[in-house]
Order: C-alpha cells, then structure tokens, then sequence
C-alpha cells in the first residue's frame, strides 16, 4: 500500500477572478520546463469564473455535481460528472456551478514562459448568468 499525500491546503478563489464561493485544490504545479497545471475546482451554488482566456487552451473534466459554462457567442451548456470540455487557445469562456447545486471540476491547462495560464476579464453578469438557469 503506498499512499501519497497532499501536501498543498486549499486555496480559496479571489474575487478578482471569481464570482461567489470558490475552493481550489492544486493537483500540479509546473516546474519549468514542464508546463501542465493541475487543480480540482470546487464552485458553491451560483459560483463561476469571470470571463477568461487561456493561452494553450484547457480542458475541464466535470467530478460532481451540476455545472454550467459558455464561450463567448455561444449557448449556455450544462455539464455533468464525466463531461470534459476544451476550450480552445483564446477562446473567451467562463465555468462554473449551476444556481443551486455544488460542481467540482478538475481544470487542465499548460501556462507560458512566465507562469501564466489565463487571462481574465470581466465578471459573468447576472443576466448572463440567468441565461443559464433554463439550460438543459
Ligand atoms: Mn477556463
């Protein structure tokens, strides 16, 4: 039996990037030159990200619960445990929790020469988010 320990305690999301009560758990952290970060994304009910664009793109592979998410232009989709969505490199989008259920998704993405994995924009409005709650 070999067990491996966390050894990161969990972060809570910033305001700046996030809109309600978000936990993030750090699956990897990239060493240079490696560039794959890790982390396992923990959004209350109501919470997302702000709009954001990543520059190699990133994947999301939903764990539990119910969740939402749009790219820019595009419908509001409903993610559910077993989807994994990619968003391409730029493509503005937002993720997040459907208004009353939790949604832990592990987010995948490769940062650049200086450490970044994401550029963030505004926040996801109300009327667009309200958009969200007839989504199927
Ligand atoms: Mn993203």
């Amino acid at each position: 039996m070999k067990i491996t320990r966390t050894s990161s305690p969990t972060a809570a999301g910033s305001s700046d990037w996030f809109t309600g009560a978000v936990f993030i758990d750090t699956v990897a952290a990239p060493v240079p030159p490696a560039r794959l970060a890790a982390a396992s994304v923990h959004f209350t009910p109501g919470a997302r990200t702000h709009w954001h664009t990543h520059p190699f793109g990133q994947t999301i592979h939903v764990t539990e619960g119910l969740g939402r998410c749009q790219r820019r232009g595009g419908p509001v989709e409903t993610i559910r445990p077993g989807d994994s969505v990619f968003f391409e490199p730029g493509e503005d989008h937002w993720h997040g929790a459907a208004p009353d259920r939790f949604m832990t998704h592990l987010a995948m993405h490769e940062v650049d020469e200086g450490g970044n994995s994401v550029s963030w924009g505004d926040p996801v409005d109300e009327g667009e988010y309200e958009a969200a709650s007839g989504a199927g």
